[in-house]
């Protein structure tokens, strides 16, 4: 039994000042979040504050990338230990907006995986095909390539530390999510690779969350799918009543799924 994860990532979005407001509103809001695990991304700017605010509680702090090494001359990055100093117990890892604009390259995101499982982060690896991969019947090809390069050289012990996002490009803060029966298959075909890669066992116990506008209105029907283990948010996540929302609906899922 894979217990509902939903995870905030808030991108590039809000001073130290709002990204406090928001997590003490979430904080206050979900007191005791049952039958499912929440974590919020806030830029590295804001992590030391909201970890203060979310303090030994239920909800866990997590951070939008990190560099493969554990410290060096890289200008301008961050580096796991540092995060997990600050109370970060999870990563982002190859967000299409990294993979994109930054160039993040698989070679290098499996290099991010494993430097996060070795300083105890859970990484959270995401893959999905662009609109036009879609058009041309490849997106199992896409989430396959990129999910054997980031796991290469993992071993079914790491690859059980790790979460997996599905998040079809496509999908991602343009306000269309794909359907249940589409994330569902994607899912469905990322849990056959982690089966073959680490093995069956291991692969029922990875969650592999949906990411591409989950939004409260259609949250409970895509977690409501067998294969869909949570949801990664973007823009939902930055307003509480929202973001709220949607984890009760993945807890009611989830209690669902037990009974
Ligand atoms: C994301 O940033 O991972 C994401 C899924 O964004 P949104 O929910 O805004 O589509």
């Amino acid at each position: 039994m894979r217990a509902p994860l939903v995870v905030g990532n808030w991108k590039m979005h809000g001073t130290v000042a709002e990204a406090r407001a928001l997590a003490t509103a979430i904080r206050d809001g979900l007191k005791r979040p049952r039958g499912v695990e929440v974590v919020l991304c806030p830029p590295f700017t804001a992590l030391a504050a909201v970890a203060e605010i979310l303090g030994a509680g239920p909800i866990q702090l997590g951070a939008q990338t990190c560099h493969h090494e554990a410290q060096g001359a890289h200008t301008g990055e961050i580096a796991p230990p540092m995060l997990a100093e600050l109370g970060c117990r999870w990563v982002l890892v190859g967000h299409s907006e990294r993979r994109k604009e930054i160039g993040e390259s698989d070679e290098v995101l499996n290099l991010k995986v494993k430097a996060a499982l070795a300083h105890g982060l859970t990484p959270v690896l995401c893959v999905g095909e662009t609109a036009a991969e879609r058009r041309q019947g490849l997106t199992f090809t896409t989430v396959e390539g990129q999910l054997r390069a980031g796991l290469a050289g993992i071993g079914p012990d790491g690859i059980a530390r790790t979460a997996l996002a599905y998040e079809p490009v496509w999908a991602i803060g343009t306000g269309v999510n794909a359907t249940p029966a589409q994330a569902g298959e994607a899912h469905g075909y990322l849990r056959g690779l982690l089966s073959e890669l680490a093995s069956k066992e291991v692969a029922q116990t990875v969650r592999i969350l949906y990411g591409g506008s989950v939004k409260p209105e259609n949250a409970d029907t895509l977690i409501a799918e067998p294969e869909i283990d949570g949801a990664l948010v973007g823009g939902a996540s930055l307003a509480a009543p929202g973001f709220i929302a949607i984890v009760r609906k993945a807890a009611r899922v989830g209690a669902a799924a037990k009974e």
